[in-house]
């Protein structure tokens, strides 16, 4: 049979199948479709039939990560937006089992009215499904005290390409967590939640990058019970119509207020930095996910993973100069920290994705202090 009766004879099975949740994309080179399944039984049967016509399943959650590969071969597109069901598995408050479409920052919300809530998520929360950031693994909001993704998912199912049902535990888990796609569709994971009596954000203010990195060391060595540990340069703080220059934020739970807020003031009081009062930290925790937000349009941000314990150097060596960039950063409990970079708009505006060519001069500088691009690192520790 010629090519082009297969792909049209499978595209026409697909839409009896389907319906108008089977979207065609043409003649054009690419995925032949884009298929909305309901649930894991949709996906083993189109495994079975995409199978049949040579063609792959290929999985896509929002597209927020920024460096996805193209999908290779001839592909059928399985979007997961159909796909939302949570369900608390019985007399367990610990765990929750979530199907891949569903949103971090949905599924956060969610947990809030049983006093649950997630260990850790990404600041692309709004927009980024649980599939996709399983998929890719790792560190964001709450990696201070829980640490990478991949420590926070008990069990996945993934639908192998032959259509089989596969359950993932373990070390078996890495066939779903940073896999990016490539073994399989993951159509469930099982997060652990942790219970929440309510957090509560700090922020502190510095004038320099050294005195911001001495309060980094700080609480890395110390380990006071922070949930989370961010932080952010000055156009950052700026595009937040924040009036200070360098800030470290994050929450920690209210049942824990002691032994934080005096952790929390020692670190402050040797480095020098300002503790903003609680109103204004308020406000900067309601902003961990800027410049994400459902409605606007999310820019795709330069994203390097450098040692916690250099994060000064970084943002003192990008600090200067008519393309300052904006960096929003995540601290992870390894001692890693995440920085997104974006373009500045140079205004009290939203900054702006980082262009292609400047990616350069940010990965120099995250290489010089034993650093690197992010999916470079996951890459390397899925071993892809
Ligand atoms: C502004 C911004 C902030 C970000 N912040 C963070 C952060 O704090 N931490 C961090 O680690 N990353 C961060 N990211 C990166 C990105 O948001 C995450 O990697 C995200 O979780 C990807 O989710 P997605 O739904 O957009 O997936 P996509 O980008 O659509 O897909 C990601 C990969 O997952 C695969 N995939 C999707 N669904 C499935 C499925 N059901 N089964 C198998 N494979 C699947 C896709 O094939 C693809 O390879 C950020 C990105 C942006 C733009």
């Amino acid at each position: 049979m010629s090519y082009t009766a297969r792909r049209e004879q499978l595209l026409k099975a697909l839409e009896e199948r389907f319906g108008d949740r089977c979207k065609p994309h043409g003649k054009h080179a690419g995925p032949l479709a884009t298929v909305l399944p309901m649930d894991a039984g949709e996906i083993e049967s189109l495994a079975a039939t995409v199978r049949r016509y040579s063609v792959s399943l290929s999985p896509a959650g929002a597209g927020t990560d920024p460096d996805l590969p193209e999908p290779s071969g001839e592909t059928v597109l399985i979007g997961t937006e159909m796909m939302r069901k949570v369900r608390f598995p019985d007399g367990e408050r610990g765990r929750v089992e979530v199907e891949p479409g569903v949103l971090w920052l949905e599924l956060e919300d969610e947990l809030r009215s049983s006093h649950l809530a997630l260990t850790v998520y990404p600041t692309s929360a709004p927009r980024a499904t649980v599939g996709g950031w399983v998929a890719r693994d790792g560190m964001g909001v709450g990696s201070f005290a829980y640490g990478w993704l991949r420590e926070n998912v008990l069990s996945a199912e993934i639908i192998l390409p032959d259509g089989q049902l596969q359950s993932l535990e373990g070390d078996d888990l890495s066939l779903a967590v940073g896999a990016l796609g490539r073994t399989g569709v993951i159509v469930r994971a099982t997060l652990k939640l942790r219970e929440m009596k309510g957090d509560r954000p700090f922020a502190a203010a510095f004038g320099r990058p050294e005195a911001l990195q001495s309060t980094i060391n700080y609480l890395l060595e110390r380990r006071p019970p922070l949930w989370h540990l961010g932080f952010m340069n000055p156009p950052m703080t700026q595009a937040l119509r924040v009036r200070e220059k360098y800030l470290i934020f994050g929450a920690y739970p209210a049942s824990d207020a002691g032994a934080a807020d005096s952790e929390l003031a020692q670190a402050l009081s040797e480095s020098h930095g300002r503790p903003l009062d609680p109103a204004e930290a308020y406000r900067i925790w309601g902003g961990r996910f800027f410049p994400v937000a459902p409605g606007r349009q999310t820019p795709a941000p330069g994203r390097v993973l450098v040692p916690a314990s250099r994060v000064g150097i970084v943002l003192g060596h990008l600090g200067g100069g008519p393309a300052e960039l904006a960096l929003l950063g995540s601290v992870a409990r390894d001692g890693s920290a995440l920085m997104l970079a974006f373009a500045s708009s140079g205004a009290e505006d939203p900054p702006l994705s980082l262009p292609t060519g400047d990616e350069a001069g940010l990965v120099g500088v995250a290489r010089s202090v034993g650093g690197d691009l992010y999916h470079a690192i996951l890459k390397q520790r899925a071993q892809l």
